[in-house]
């Protein structure tokens, strides 16, 4: 039996079996009505995904993906124009999947603005500098240099000149742009990539230092010596979003006792006359206590008193003693005085340290709100240059602020203390200047004990920081902070749930250090007198940076810093001769502030973009560093709105790493791995990233790939069938159908889709893309394939080929096309030129250069859709529809007849299109049933009737279902209204006597 006309109203249509039956029928030799019927020619748009790689790579080339973005740039010049500043990646390596998605997701708005009349400027970059290419250069050198000649420079941190290693990052840096910019080219994107921005350009670097000195003239920029989180590994200091917290740091930590030796007379009655006293403080840096110089604690808390039975008494915060009690052994037979002593009291105590000069010096104990009751004793040790609250305090009781520890986290020379206790020299961190410490500390020690933190490390080296204080440059961002929060609120912000992730971030953001200590970068260019030994004040003026400016275009490049070719130039700039000796700053600018630079740049005068789009992770890098840096040069944030995405894992939710073995190569993804990963096809995975970015963690895999070739599957084959029943088009106004004459299932599938181009434009536009793309995907399944198809095959196929009835179906269906191929263009923009390209809209447009993209379609519908009466009625006919399906169950409906009695109501309202259509037919094509019997009952009804009320109608009805069983099928189109088998029905002798 063939079933290629009948209803399946249960399962979504597959049309692959519809195709498998028109097959079977052209084979049947008994039946030869097949050649009368007008069944579809997709031509060269294949069903199958088995080479959809290849399919791409086809469409690539007969739409010209490759000139389509000079091609708008050419000839878009006359519309509304679209900014896409691109973030850049950073030019190390090869690319990773979560590259892929950000790409991808730029592509897609690209297209989308495309689509939607615009021109499009998009410029893709790469960010250069810094340490981690600085590092790969020299491991790549090592490398290279073992297998090579030992006449090869060594470069190694420590012994390589600066211009070595500048030439090497320059080419490393380049050669993976190279890399990077090949796999790029692979995903189709829309781009020139002949035109792209590097951090390293000349003209880049030349901006970077107008917007540098701007915002030093206007002092937001000021150089001080500050402590900062210090790498040890990388000898350099680093700003807040290069630190890494490790929440399971384990630090050795000390509980260590201070002898106050003197006191208020006040505390000094609470003990016996030969009770010592003494200050315990909980430090998880212990070496910096060789550093200690006073101890800190808050005038507003209580302290209480702990008595040994050796008759020493400990100053403990009251809150924390029992927390002390528990952690300390030492104190497991203590007793607690019945004491309780006003913090403020404290004022004017002075304590001895073991690392002293001598034990008559005594050091002070200082008042400080930043001391709190939570965890340890409530005093706290300060060590003025290797902590921030330290550093406060220090300053603000004038303490020495020196730093003695270096560059490379080595105790300095330069104090007398260190010396005394032979630590100069020594590694601070190092396990055996540890034992050395608590060595001298001796009997000070409470209590050793291992605790484990969050603590921030180096992003890149994965090892722990420390903070030192050091002379770096510095933007002020409490300066530009309020403005820049205040300028977040007109920014759009998608998804909406991680809007507030930027206002958190910027309003914890202490200070922002723009300065580095490596070769690497562009240096941060100023001048310091030679005497100017501590570099504190930088020689820095307009004419300097201007002669930079002008030496770097020469050159092609600033390694003319790191040597003394140009220096004389230098000296002229600041009207100097060369008796005054200078030496040029040794400091590069963060690559932060690099990057964060760019729309001054990339974006030409109006230093704005429409849109940033980045992952998730940079409302503390990009986003912030842009924003800070336009609102600091121009009062205004860069962009006018933010996309953000999340992070790709696997399907176990794990972060892909090496070592688990779970890496998803981009490419890999897209053509597959076998036993592993199946053969996707770009725009299955820009299908999938369309609907997962906005999740904090995108899951990949196999099972989930095969999931999304199975949507797109079933996306491609309605897309087919629309385009093959539309083949035998050939001009458009003869063809079409207007709308007054359209059958009001035509009719009403426009209404649908009008309201679903409208919605789907909107969410697109607010960058709602995820709901946007599955509010189309339900039309194609819910709307098209489980309905409408089914329900226009017949007229169709059976249908003469000019009659009204099947025109009308197409006029529909070439609507549907167009609109749908603007809403799945932007995410699968090779399925849209595939159905463009193999469909007669490409017919109707002969031109060569045609494509989709580059098409006047628009998403915007005829207003004559819009038809409430219409889906109204087919509201109605839904409830109808399953009253029917109830009735008949899993049987074929094609065999049944219905018997309609409708109340007065309406009885009309279906008469009314029984006169319109001439027929109740469209009615019987949406119930897939033989035949409909319209009656009129003016009686009241029995309990089968449905009173039904939607809208504007308020109708009753009763359906009754019955079977016929005394029909047979018609030889050619199979509908149950023969008499006898082997009869054709009176439509199709009508449609073969006119054929
Ligand atoms: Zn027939």
């Amino acid at each position: 039996m063939l079933t290629y006309l009948s209803l399946n109203r249960r399962s979504i249509l597959t049309l692959n079996n519809t195709v498998r039956n028109i097959n079977r029928f052209k084979t049947q030799k008994t039946n030869d009505y097949s050649k009368t019927l007008n069944l579809p020619n997709s031509g060269k748009f294949e069903l199958s995904m088995k080479k959809i790689c290849e399919t791409e790579e086809q469409i690539k080339k007969i739409a010209n993906f490759d000139s389509l973005y000079d091609w708008q740039v050419k000839n878009r010049s006359d519309r509304p124009r679209f900014t896409l500043h691109d973030g850049p990646p950073y030019a190390n390596g090869d690319i990773h999947i979560g590259h892929m998605v950000n790409k991808v997701l730029k592509d897609i708005y690209s297209r989308f603005k495309l689509l939607a009349g615009y021109q499009v400027n998009y410029i893709p970059g790469w960010d250069c500098h810094g340490l981690p290419i600085e590092l790969n250069a020299i491991k790549s050198l090592k490398k290279t240099s073992s297998k090579k000649s030992k006449n090869q420079p060594d470069i190694s941190l420590n012994k390589s000149t600066p211009l070595e290693i500048r030439k090497f990052a320059s080419d490393y840096a380049k050669s993976c742009i190279q890399i990077q910019m090949d796999s790029f080219k692979q995903m189709n994107l829309m781009a020139d990539w002949s035109k792209i921005y590097k951090t390293i350009d000349t003209n880049f670097m030349c901006k970077e230092l107008d917007l540098f000195y701007s915002l030093y003239e206007n002092k937001l920029i000021y150089r001080d010596y500050m402590p900062v989180y210090w790498s040890v590994s990388s000898q350099t200091a680093l700003a807040e979003f290069e630190l890494e917290y490790n929440p399971e740091h384990k630090s050795n930590a000390l509980y260590v006792a201070y002898e106050l030796i003197q006191y208020s007379s006040d505390i000094k009655k609470l003990l016996k006359s030969d009770q010592k006293l003494f200050a315990p403080i909980w430090t998880t840096t212990p070496w910096s206590l060789p550093c200690n110089k006073a101890i800190a604690y808050n005038p507003l808390l209580k302290y209480g008193l702990l008595e040994t039975t050796e008759n020493k008494a400990y100053l403990i915060e009251n809150d924390l003693i029992s927390q002390v009690i528990e952690k300390v052994p030492f104190f497991k037979d203590s007793k607690r005085l019945d004491v309780l002593i006003d913090g403020n009291l404290l004022s004017g105590s002075k304590y001895t340290s073991p690392f002293s000069e001598s034990s008559e010096i005594l050091l002070p104990l200082l008042p400080s709100d930043h001391v709190g009751s939570k965890q340890g004793t409530g005093l706290v040790h300060i060590a003025p240059a290797l902590g921030q609250d330290d550093f406060k305090i220090a300053l603000k009781n004038n303490l020495p602020t020196n730093c003695v520890i270096d560059e490379l986290g080595r105790y300095t020379d330069d104090d007398q203390i260190l010396n005394k206790f032979e630590l100069n020299g020594k590694l601070a961190l190092d396990q055996q200047t540890a034992n050395t410490i608590k060595k001298i500390l001796k009997d000070a020690i409470l209590n050793e004990h291992v605790h484990v933190h969050s603590y921030p490390y180096d992003w890149r080296t994965k090892k722990p920081c420390i903070i030192r204080s050091s002379m770096q440059w510095f933007i002020d961002t409490n300066r530009l902070k309020e403005k820049a929060l205040e300028v977040l609120k007109n920014i759009k912000i998608r998804p909406n749930n991680v809007s507030n992730s930027m206002i958190t971030t910027l309003s914890s953001r202490p200070y922002w250090c723009i300065s580095r200590q490596r070769s690497w970068g562009l240096p941060i260019p100023c001048l310091y007198d030679s005497k100017d030994k501590d570099k504190k004040t930088p020689i820095l003026d307009i004419k300097l940076i201007e002669k930079v400016k002008e030496l770097i275009k020469e050159d092609g490049n600033i390694d003319f810093w790191w040597s003394d070719r140009h220096d004389k130039k230098l000296l002229e700039a600041i009207g100097k001769d060369e008796s005054f000796t200078i030496s040029k700053s040794r400091d590069i600018f963060d690559i932060w502030f690099d990057s964060g630079s760019s729309f001054n740049s990339v974006l030409g005068d109006t230093k704005t973009a429409d849109l940033y789009c980045e992952g998730v992770d940079q409302f503390s890098g990009w986003f912030q560093a842009s924003l800070l840096l336009s609102i600091g040069l121009n009062n205004t944030s860069p962009y006018k709105s933010l996309l953000v995405h999340g992070f790709v894992v696997d399907e176990q939710n794990r972060k892909m790493s090496k070592s688990i073995g779970n890496v998803i190569e981009p490419l890999q993804a897209v053509k597959g791995v076998p036993n592993k990963l199946p053969h996707a096809g770009l725009d299955t995975l820009r299908f999938w990233i369309a609907h997962e970015y906005y999740k904090p963690q995108i899951q990949i895999g196999g099972q989930i790939l095969e999931k999304f070739i199975k949507r797109v599957f079933e996306m491609r084959s309605v897309l087919r069938f629309i385009v093959g029943n539309l083949n035998d088009w050939d001009h458009l106004e003869q063809n079409k159908i207007s709308y007054e004459k359209l059958l009001p299932i035509d009719k009403f599938i426009l209404a649908k889709l009008k309201n679903l181009t409208d919605s789907v434009y909107q969410n697109y536009d607010d960058m709602n893309l995820s709901k946007s793309i599955n509010l189309v995907e339900n039309f194609f399944l819910s709307q098209i394939s489980s309905f409408y198809i089914k329900s226009i095959k017949d007229r169709l196929y059976c249908d003469g080929k000019d009659s009204l009835e099947r025109r009308s179906a197409q006029t529909a269906l070439y609507h549907i096309l167009i609109k749908t191929l603007l809403m799945i263009g932007p995410v699968m923009p090779h399925l849209a030129e595939e159905a463009f390209h193999y469909s007669i809209l490409k017919k109707l447009n002969p031109d060569v250069n045609s494509s989709l993209f580059r098409s006047n379609f628009e998403y915007k519908c005829n207003l004559e859709w819009e038809n409430k009466k219409i889906e109204d009625l087919f509201d109605l006919v839904e409830v109808m529809r399953n009253k029917f399906y109830e009735q008949v169950q899993s049987d074929n409906s094609a065999i049944y007849e219905i018997d309609l009695e409708c109340d007065r109501n309406l009885y009309d309202l279906l008469e009314v299109y029984n006169k319109e259509t001439g027929s109740l037919n469209w009615l019987n094509e949406c119930f897939g049933c033989a035949n409909i019997n319209l009656k009129l009952k003016d009686s009241s009804y029995d309990k089968n009737v449905i009173n039904h009320d939607i809208k504007s109608f308020n109708v009753s009805f009763a359906l009754n279902a019955k079977k016929l069983d005394n029909k047979h099928s018609c030889a050619r189109c199979r509908k149950f209204n023969c008499d006898q088998n082997g009869q054709l029905c009176e439509r199709c002798k009508k449609v073969i006597q006119i054929a």
